[in-house]
């Protein structure tokens, strides 16, 4: 197999570093490529390239258009290319692979035509006495340079849903993706460049995140942090930030409920195909599921039956469901995370079994709520059953959790589907579908621990533009 090397991008040129760092086929473990390691001076130099472009920003909000316009249909064709690569640096199946690309060229559509939208609005001021001959108005201006941080899970649409709108919106950015999927980001570049973004817009850096994170961190020049990962680098972003604006898509535990009324051979299809897609390694996937007592028993089966449908194995395989997790290191620690809640009086309804970096689904019952496997963020192909026999005590044990991204309920009735979205402390609540429904063109965004501010192309371009008051003394 052929091993690219990547050096870091700045400022539209290719910069080689003294060090190199491997990045391996998830499933077979061969080396694919290797990424540079930056130097602070290189993440300082991509901060300067980047807002020396953005004082000379020189496209129009229809150029941005047509250029996002333009990478999206690029993507498209090139996609087999771009799938392959997802499966190998990730080891996602070729299925989650195709349904990463599909969302990525929407995205990519979707800040398109964002970039045609932005506006402000009419002020009256002339409304208030002594102001009759003002005129106001605001103006929505980028903000300048992004610095945006990825996470390895998905690492083509997180990265396009920082840099798409950004772009769209007139900023620049400095981008450092996960270090163990990298490449991705370096494809998307290759689309947006060949669209005819100008060089500058884009700067990648790479390394460690402890070293080039936190080098970015240090740069006061990067006007806003925008950031996908985990609650903990999360946190210490935003501590680092000071008076700057963050955007931060953090971690999850996803409730799903199946109340008594649920229309449970949906409910079981959807949950069991929804908790073990990416291995388990999305932030809404289904993690925890509360049935109705009186159908706990016919829904675990059904779910059984289905998660037993579900090949797992190499992820190049078409057939595939669950390909390995993104390390062999995590695969262990859902191991022991299992395996401890078995020892505490937890049932595995499968046989608990792991390959190297393949975790086959597990699926767990009679857990208690302080077990990790229910109350932390497993991030992993595991799922809890638990059973519930008042609904006001799924929806309490639902919300019993420091994150709050994304839930689902299944239930026929209306006026229950319309209390959990009141009821439930979540970013999204999701009726008669699982937690994981996501369309991009929604506000996606977490309460609690699970983040700051939305996702999806138009509430990031909000986000990443600043409303200006204008008044005009007439
Ligand atoms: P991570 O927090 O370990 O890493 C994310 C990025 O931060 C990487 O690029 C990493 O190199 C960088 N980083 C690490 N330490 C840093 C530091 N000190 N300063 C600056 N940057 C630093 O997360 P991960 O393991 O790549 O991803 C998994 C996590 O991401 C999970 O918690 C998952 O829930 C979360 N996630 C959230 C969403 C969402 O939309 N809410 C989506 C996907 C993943």
């Amino acid at each position: 197999m052929e091993t690219k090397s990547y050096d870091l991008y700045i400022g539209g040129e290719w910069v080689k570093t003294d060090s190199y760092i491997p990045v391996y086929h998830k499933y077979t473990g061969e080396c694919i490529a290797q990424i540079a390691k930056a130097e602070q001076h290189h993440v300082s130099d991509a901060v300067e390239k980047a807002s020396k472009t953005f004082k000379q920003d020189s496209l129009t909000p229809f150029q941005r258009y047509k250029i996002l316009l333009k990478a999206s249909e690029l993507m498209e064709a090139r996609r087999d290319e771009m799938e392959l690569s997802l499966i190998r640096e990730v080891g996602k199946t070729r299925k989650d692979a195709m349904n990463e690309l599909d969302r990525t060229i929407n995205t990519l559509r979707l800040s398109a035509e964002e970039a045609k939208k932005i506006h402000g609005e009419m002020i009256p001021l002339q409304a208030t006495e002594g102001s009759e001959n003002r005129l106001g108005f605001t103006i929505r201006v980028p903000k300048g340079v992004i610095g945006a941080i990825t996470p390895f899970n998905y690492p083509l649409l997180l990265s396009t849903h920082k840099i798409a709108p950004a772009i769209a919106a007139g900023n620049t950015l400095v981008v450092k993706p996960a270090t163990v999927t990298p490449i991705a980001t370096f494809l998307l570049l290759e689309v947006l460049e060949e669209a005819g973004l100008p060089k500058g817009y884009i700067n990648i850096v790479t390394g460690a995140g402890s070293q080039v994170g936190e080098w970015l961190l240090d740069e006061e020049r990067i006007a806003m942090y925008t950031f996908t990962g985990s609650g903990e680098v999360g946190r210490h972003i935003k501590e680092r930030s000071g008076m700057r604006p963050v955007a931060l898509e953090l971690g999850n535990n996803s409730p799903n409920i199946v109340h008594l009324d649920a229309d449970l051979g949906l409910a079981a299809r959807q949950t069991a195909a929804r908790s073990f897609h990416n291995a388990g390694q999305a932030c809404i996937a289904v993690q925890r599921i509360y049935v109705h007592e009186s159908v706990f028993q016919e829904f675990s089966e059904l779910y059984i039956a289905e998660v037993k449908q579900l090949k797992v194995g190499n992820p190049e395989d078409p057939d595939t469901d669950v390909g390995p997790m993104i390390s062999e290191k995590e695969a262990i620690r859902t191991e022991e995370w299992v395996n401890e809640a078995i020892s505490e009086g937890a049932t595995a309804l499968l046989p608990v079994k792991r390959e190297g970096a393949l975790f086959y689904p597990a699926v767990l019952v009679d857990t208690k709520p302080e077990m990790k496997v229910v109350c932390r963020e497993v991030f992993a192909p595991v799922v809890t059953i638990i059973p519930y026999n008042d609904l006001d005590d799924a929806f309490a044990q639902a919300n019993n959790s420091e994150y709050g991204l994304q839930a689902g309920i299944f239930t026929r009735d209306l006026n229950i589907a319309m209390k959990a979205a009141r009821v439930l402390e979540y970013g999204g609540v999701v009726i008669n579908d699982v937690s994981t429904y996501r369309n991009d063109v929604m506000p996606y965004g977490g309460v609690k621990n699970s983040g700051l501010g939305k996702e999806g192309p138009r509430y990031a371009v909000e986000e990443m533009t600043e409303e200006r008051m204008v008044v005009i003394n007439l």
